[in-house]
């Protein structure tokens, strides 16, 4: 599954029934879990009570709890898909599973605690519409930067929508590559969004059917540079793109502490408070747009420039974020672009491959191989004491990965590669790209391999552990 992100733009009608459904949603849930609440401690007197907790039941109580406002003659929510109230339910359900699951250890991962109620001033508005019969549709025959919604019509996006609505319209079976599971809309830094999830979005067609073979020649090497974004280079030593890290986040920061100067000087509950909160959420939505436009940016410039690419170890650089503050904020980056990258390569029949993790390309020579013990991060420049070569650091790290290309195709490290995708033939819609053929068919590949890849950071990132053959 993946998921497209676009900036609505609806009228002032709209933005009235995105609010009402929102709230909708939270009342929903509120209402639903004083529900569980009140019934667990009804048990303690009565343990024959039945307290909802499973989705069915849940969703039986918000129906229930609907027709009571029927009765009542509040018909707001007739105005609202009644599919909101639902996912409400289903969202107060998987709280609860994962409360019980976490209690009886079946859950790992940190403690998860007992659903709590969704406060007014803290919750954003945020509702799910599940895509039932295709009502959910991306673009409409006379406007294509829109999105229709059951009940909420056709609402404007700012973004262009055509990757999305090529991925949904009938490929040359006839069949569409991935199809919409739900709309999420969610208010959030200051303006309207809606994440359209799709799911079984496949490889570009042309190379839907290639081989993984993989020519040994013609890699690029990333690798994530100090003062500069990337660096990319090819084995024979040209350097093929280097992109500096953007300046503008220092100034942003500045801005940032600004506003919310101003912010902290108004009382609570006040309408200036209002209003210098919307500028501080509108102030950071501003700058996130900037940071990931960038990072689109820059993983088109390699996508487009290169055919194999070879990154560093992903889980290397997430966990090099602990050690320097002035880092981390490239390290968080790096680790989104190489999502973005990822994706993109695969939808491109670009190859990404990853690097092991403790390979050291910044301290190896790029040309006879030395490994020196250290190099610290303020030297600016490698220097070889076997060979004599002196050469920018990010460029010496960008080629010892682009050489270590071939090695590793052969190894299948890929995150992105042309036979992932591979599909034992016209199928189903519904079944994904990850589904067991197509894991089985490349058993050897790594689940993340095509469609899987473009699944986002989770499995993007999912560092491998055992090397076949290795
Ligand atoms: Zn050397």
């Amino acid at each position: 599954m993946t998921a497209f992100r676009y900036t609505l733009e609806p009228t002032a009608a709209q933005e009235m029934l995105l609010r009402t459904a929102g709230g909708a949603a939270r009342a929903a849930y509120n209402t639903l879990l004083a529900l569980v609440k009140s019934g667990l401690g009804e048990r303690g007197t009565d343990p024959d009570v039945r307290v909802p907790w499973s989705k069915f039941d849940l969703i039986n109580a918000v129906n229930a709890w609907r027709r009571d406002l029927d009765a009542q003659g509040a018909t707001w929510h007739r105005t609202i898909p009644s599919i909101v109230f639902e996912e409400a339910a289903a969202d107060l359900a998987r709280g609860l599973v994962a409360f019980t699951d976490s209690r009886k250890g079946r859950r790992p991962g940190p403690a998860v605690g007992f659903p709590a109620f969704k406060k007014k001033s803290r919750t954003l508005y945020c509702f799910r519409i599940r895509s039932q019969k295709a009502n959910v549709a991306v673009g409409t025959p006379d406007r294509l930067r829109a999105v229709r919604l059951p009940r909420l019509g056709v609402i404007g996006v700012r973004e262009d929508t055509r990757p999305l609505r090529r991925l949904l319209s009938p490929g040359p079976d006839g069949e569409p590559r991935a199809r919409v599971i739900a709309a999420t809309v969610r208010w959030r830094r200051g303006r309207w969004t809606v994440a359209i999830s799709v799911e079984a979005p496949d490889l570009h067609p042309a190379v839907r059917h290639a081989p993984p073979e993989v020519e040994a020649s013609g890699w690029a090497g990333v690798d994530r540079g100090l003062i500069d974004l990337v660096v990319a280079a090819t084995d024979d030593g040209t350097e093929t793109a280097r992109v500096p890290a953007a300046r503008i986040y220092r100034r942003r920061q500045e801005g940032l502490a600004l506003r919310q100067r101003r912010l902290a000087r108004t009382r609570p509950d006040s309408r200036r408070r209002a209003r210098a909160l919307q500028k501080v959420s509108e102030y950071q939505a501003r700058t996130a747009a900037m940071r990931e436009h960038r990072l689109h940016e820059v993983s088109n410039l390699l996508v487009k420039n290169h055919d194999r690419l070879v990154i560093e170890h992903l889980h290397v650089a997430g966990m090099l974020a602990n050690h320097r503050l002035s880092k981390s904020l490239s390290d968080a980056a790096f680790a989104s672009l190489a999502r973005i990258l990822v994706y993109k390569a695969a939808w491109r029949g670009v190859i990404v491959v990853e690097a092991e993790r403790w390979y050291a390309s910044s301290k190896t020579c790029s040309r006879c191989d030395h490994r020196v013990a250290t190099l610290p991060l303020s030297q600016r420049e490698f220097r070889c004491p076997e060979c004599g070569l002196r050469i920018d650091r990010d460029l010496n790290a960008a080629i010892n990965l682009a050489k270590q290309g071939p090695r590793l195709s052969r190894l299948v490290r890929f995150l992105s590669c042309p036979g992932g995708g591979h599909h034992p033939g016209p199928g189903p819609a519904s079944s994904g790209p990850g589904d067991q053929r197509a894991t089985q068919t490349h058993r050897r590949h790594r689940p993340t391999t095509g469609t899987a890849a473009v699944c986002g950071p989770s499995t993007a990132r999912t560092p491998t552990t055992a090397l076949p053959g290795a």
